[in-house]
Parts: C-alpha cells; sequence; structure tokens
C-alpha cells in the first residue's frame, strides 16, 4: 500500500520539530521491530545491560555482603524512589521503591481507610484493572469499606453526593484498556472538599505526563516499574505517601525494613521516620538497581516535553488512520488533553489482528474483549515509526491477514 506523501512528508516535520531529540539511541531495540507495548513492558534502555552486569559481577561476586553498605543496597529504595519522584512532580522523600503495584494498593488502601475511620465509603472505576479491584475488595473486607463503582463522568457527583460519607477516592489517572485520562487534579480537589482523601494508581501516566503529585495535593499514589519507565520484567513498584500523611501512615504490612531501627532486631514495631516506613521486606535488588539505571534514560529531559511528544505521537497517529482510510472505532479520547500515551481501537478480530501485526514486527497488545491497544513510548518511537505502523494496519486489514488460522490461537499472555 502506497503512502499519501503528505503523511510521509508531516512524519518527517514532527521528527525535526520534536523537544526530544534523539532519546532514541539511550534504548536497545531490535532491527525491523516497531515497539507498540512499551506500556506493557517498557523497551530495554542501553544503560541496563552495563549495570546489571556489574551489579552481579562487582558488587554481589565480589562484594558479596558489604555491598549493602559500600554500594549502599539499603538506601536504594528511597535513592530510586527519590528519581522516581522527580519524574510524576514529587519532591523527595515521598516515594520509596518497594514490592509490587498489588502489594503497595493494599497498604495505601489500609492506611487511607485508617486516616478516615469515621467514614466507609470509597469510590473506584469498577472498569478498573482487575489488581486494584482484587485488592480493594480485600482490603475492604479488611476494614469494612463499602466500595461503590463509578465511570469517570459520575465520579464528581458521586463525591458530593456521599460527602461525609466518603473516605476516600481510589482510580487511575489513565484507563489503562481505553487510554482515556481521568481529571487527577479536578477529583482529587472535590475529594478534599468533601474531606477524603486521594489515591491515585499512575500505571499508565508515570514517565509520560507530568503528574503533578505534591502540586495537586495528591495523597497517595503507587505505580508500575516497568512500563513506560523501562525497569525490566517484575521490576519493582513504587509508592507516594504525601509528606503530611508520613507520621500518620499506619499500613498492615509492618515488616522489618520500615523499622525504625531494623538492626535492634526489637520485638516490637516502630514505624521508621518519613517514607521508609512503606517498605515492607528486602527489595529484588537487581532488579531495583536494573530500574535505577533505566531511569538514566530519561536525563536531562523535561517531563512536560515528553507528555508532548506522547500527545504529538498519538495524534499524529490518528491523523494517518484517517490518511489511510481506516475507520474503525476509535475507543481513546481524540482530544489530546483527555488521552494518555496509548490509542485503542476496537475490532471483532482484535485479537487476531495484533498476531497478524506483530508477524510484521508491529507489537501491540489485545485486550478483552476486542481492543487492539498501541502504547506510544515517546522516548524510543519516532512519528515515522507511528506512519508504518498505521500503513501496516491498513494493509493487515485491507488483506484480512487476520483470517489465517495461525492468528487465532490464543497464547497464555494475550
Ligand atoms: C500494570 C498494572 C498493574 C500491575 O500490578 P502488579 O502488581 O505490578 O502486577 C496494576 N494496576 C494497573 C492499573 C496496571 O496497569
Amino acid at each position: 500500500m502506497s503512502v499519501p506523501p503528505a503523511l510521509s512528508r508531516r512524519a518527517a516535520d514532527l521528527d525535526r520539530a520534536s523537544a526530544l531529540g534523539d532519546t532514541r539511541t539511550r534504548f536497545c531495540l531490535p532491527e525491523g521491530v516497531i515497539y507498540l507495548d512499551g506500556n506493557s513492558l517498557g523497551a530495554l534502555p542501553a544503560a541496563v545491560p552495563g549495570v546489571v552486569h556489574e551489579v552481579v559481577a562487582r558488587q554481589w561476586g565480589e562484594r558479596l555482603i558489604r555491598s549493602w553498605n559500600e554500594s549502599d543496597w539499603w538506601g536504594a529504595p528511597e535513592r530510586v524512589g527519590d528519581r522516581v519522584g522527580s519524574l510524576v512532580g514529587a519532591a523527595p522523600g515521598q516515594v520509596v521503591v518497594t514490592d509490587s503495584t498489588s502489594v503497595n494498593l493494599f497498604k495505601v488502601f489500609v492506611a487511607a481507610s485508617r486516616l478516615r475511620a469515621g467514614r466507609r465509603v470509597v469510590l473506584t472505576d469498577g472498569a478498573s484493572f482487575p489488581t486494584d479491584l482484587y485488592v480493594l475488595a480485600a482490603a475492604s473486607r479488611l476494614v469494612e469499606l463499602e466500595v461503590v463503582p463509578v465511570t469517570h463522568a459520575e465520579a464528581a457527583g458521586a463525591i458530593a453526593e456521599y460527602a461525609d460519607r466518603l473516605a476516600f477516592i481510589a482510580f487511575s489517572q489513565v484507563d489503562y484498556r481505553t487510554g482515556e485520562l481521568w481529571d487527577l487534579p479536578g477529583l482529587t480537589r472535590s475529594a478534599h472538599e468533601a474531606g477524603a482523601l486521594a489515591c491515585w494508581d499512575l500505571c499508565h501516566s508515570a514517565g509520560v505526563h507530568p503528574v503533578g503529585l505534591d502540586e495537586h495535593a495528591v495523597d497517595f499514589a503507587v505505580g508500575c516499574g516497568y512500563k513506560y519507565l523501562n525497569g525490566g520484567p517484575g521490576a519493582p513498584a513504587f509508592v507516594y505517601v504525601a509528606t503530611r500523611h508520613q507520621a500518620d501512615f499506619d499500613h498492615p504490612l509492618t515488616g522489618w525494613q520500615g523499622h525504625a531501627s531494623p538492626f535492634a532486631m526489637s520485638p516490637d514495631y516502630v514505624p521508621a521516620e518519613g517514607i521508609t516506613r512503606a517498605r515492607t521486606g528486602t527489595a529484588p535488588l537487581l532488579s531495583l538497581l536494573a530500574l535505577e539505571a533505566a531511569l538514566t534514560a530519561y536525563d536531562g529531559l523535561d517531563i512536560a516535553d515528553v507528555r508532548a511528544q506522547s500527545q504529538s505521537l498519538t495524534g499524529f497517529f490518528l491523523e494517518c488512520l484517517a490518511g489511510l482510510g481506516l475507520d474503525l472505532p476509535v475507543v481513546t479520547p481524540r482530544d489530546a488533553g483527555r488521552r494518555g500515551s496509548q490509542v485503542s481501537l476496537r475490532h471483532p478480530q482484535a485479537y487476531a489482528v495484533v498476531q497478524a501485526l506483530i508477524a510484521r514486527g508491529v507489537i501491540g497488545d489485545f485486550r478483552e474483549p476486542d481492543i487492539i491497544r498501541l502504547g506510544f513510548a515517546p522516548l524510543y518511537l519516532t512519528h515515522a515509526d507511528v506512519l508504518e505502523s498505521a500503513r501496516h494496519l491498513a494493509e493487515v486489514l485491507a488483506h484480512n491477514e487476520f483470517d489465517r488460522p495461525e492468528f487465532a490461537a490464543r497464547a497464555a499472555v494475550t
């Protein structure tokens, strides 16, 4: 299929105008692949292999247990937390990298409920990522909360309605399936006006959106290390506890690494000062230090420029769909101010379409029931890649390539 020359020129113009410059060289990407799945597992930053080798061979292999002090393994959760914090608008001392998102959600939900003991209602998105719902249900059984599901459109009204019965809101800033950006500043403000707290899941916004946790007075937040932050498979997650809540942050997983003096080996738990009390057990150091190296891909970048590039890439993808005559229903808001860093499309054969794209080297993913989900990681994608991926999609659809039997079989991970 030939591409209209105007689209090719526009891709080149947009790439020249990008404020990020050539950040793609900060990543190792295989030849012939256009990677549209950085919202699920980020690509490998070029700084990571060398650091992992050094950590394994020298820090672990040679220095052994001395590295806890010599290489400050002990302080890594807070050190890397501050670097993550700088990408989500949090001043130092409020973010720690620890555990998984699921585990951190549990800590935050129970702690938030204890801070609003007289109030028992929690508002959440009923279409949220399942782990957020499962963990909220489990926390609710423990601390007797009533979970009320609402849509984005209903959220502000529900906050006003539940008013002094509302303990906290628990939403994702970006819907993992549709890519819709929720109104974090506005809903946080409304929750506070009702005397409630705001917990935000940043899994699909950390690293691609400025978020502004401090600016918007968010109370608690969590997020993944392995999506746009590129920390690698199974990278630990992060948790943000605003300074004003730290002294009262009473979470349920009180392990020794959140203790005020862990090496006193006292039988009684005394929480550490500051964000350290959100730690539980020993961190997965190899993964944590891989994440630290990965975050150097953001060195010298302004997160506002990253957001601008993300909006430009997703916006250009929509332009390409129109320019190539593709009229699949677009699930993601067309207004750039209302979308995250992905574009989701509907197709009755979405799974097979994604498999056909992968066979052509365009890696995206499928989400139930009929969503083709394409993530646009601004640090390593160009507008030329965007146009090329739209061209492949047009060819897959024009030739019904998705009908081939080999694209129907589902793997364990979709
Ligand atoms: C990816 C994702 C998670 C993953 O949680 P883990 O505990 O790291 O497996 C949770 N919530 C949301 C919204 C996500 O997008």
